[in-house]
């Protein structure tokens, strides 16, 4: 008998009903409105849905299999050469964006850019901001730049090592200073969902042995780079809010909690004037 939509779902019970959908989506190429009508599912689709199927089994982040991923206003392309955008992040792109709202032409620096999803969600939202995006993985950087291609927004996305990377002439200019780093602890890897382990780039993840390496070093570089008012905002791991505050002390921080009431946010401000000594 021909598989049709409802036939599939029936053979992976052990998969959430969602997800199960949008693997058949991906395999048929249907829309969502067409598959509620049950049509039959050509063989190769049906061929193209198992393999899919195996893949999401052994523990494949569905959006590396989908290739594409929503991040706030922008749909990204994504692969294993990048972090899956997480919603907190997204989170972080509208506190971020809310701070540079009333901004004519900001400048805005994304460090650990990875896909590109902060950057480039920053410059939709205010086409006349300069952005610039910094990794350290040139292969995230290749990422950023096709993302930034599809989408046909112009930011400037710049391989290297955080601030070491960025042109010159932005020294006490930029406006924010924005980042999601790498701050898992390397013991840590453990603990993580085989899913993120297995599959996304340590690189991404790890800091180092304590976790806030990553963040200590912006903060000590932000200052360097921030136009006197200009913002720092960093996403942090829930237990490193106090060490944030700390690190961050210079710029009057503050912690910000994501959706789940967890602190994930350190955001701080550069002194409005040098201090005199
Ligand atoms: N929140 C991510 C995770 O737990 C980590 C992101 C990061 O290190 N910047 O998978």
């Amino acid at each position: 008998m021909a598989s049709t939509v409802s036939s599939l779902l029936a053979e992976v019970p052990d998969l959430a009903d969602h997800e199960a959908r949008r693997l058949i989506q991906l395999a048929t190429g249907l829309a969502r409105s067409a598959m509620l009508g049950d049509p039959p599912v050509p063989e190769e689709a049906v061929v193209r849905f198992s393999e899919l199927v195996s893949r999401r089994r052994r523990g494949e982040p569905l959006q590396y299999i989908e290739e594409t991923v929503q991040f706030g206003p922008v749909e990204l392309n994504i692969d294993r050469r990048a972090l899956i955008p997480r919603p907190e992040t997204e989170r972080l792109w509208e506190i971020s964006a809310a701070l540079i709202d009333g901004l004519d032409a900001p400048s805005v620096v994304d460090l650990c850019t990875g896909s590109g999803n902060l950057a480039l969600a920053l410059k939709h939202r205010q086409p006349a901001a300069f952005v610039v995006g910094v990794d350290l993985s040139p292969h995230a950087i290749a990422l950023a730049k096709e993302n930034a291609s599809a989408l046909g927004l112009d930011v400037l996305f710049v391989h290297g090592d955080l601030f070491e990377a960025l042109p010159a002439d932005l020294c006490r200019k930029v406006d924010l200073i924005v980042s999601n780093p790498p701050y898992i602890a390397s013991a840590e890897i453990a603990d993580l969902p085989a899913e993120v382990r297995d599959y996304e780039p340590e690189s991404a993840l790890l800091a180092g042995p304590i976790g806030i390496e990553i963040l200590a070093r912006i903060a000590g570089g932000a200052r360097a780079w921030l136009r006197p008012g200009g913002w720092v905002i960093c996403e942090i791991g829930e237990t490193q809010g106090e060490a944030c505050l700390h690190l961050f002390r210079d710029f009057d921080p503050r912690i910000e909690k994501d959706l789940a009431g967890k602190p994930r946010f350190v955001i701080g401000r550069a002194p409005q004037l040098p201090n005199v000594h």
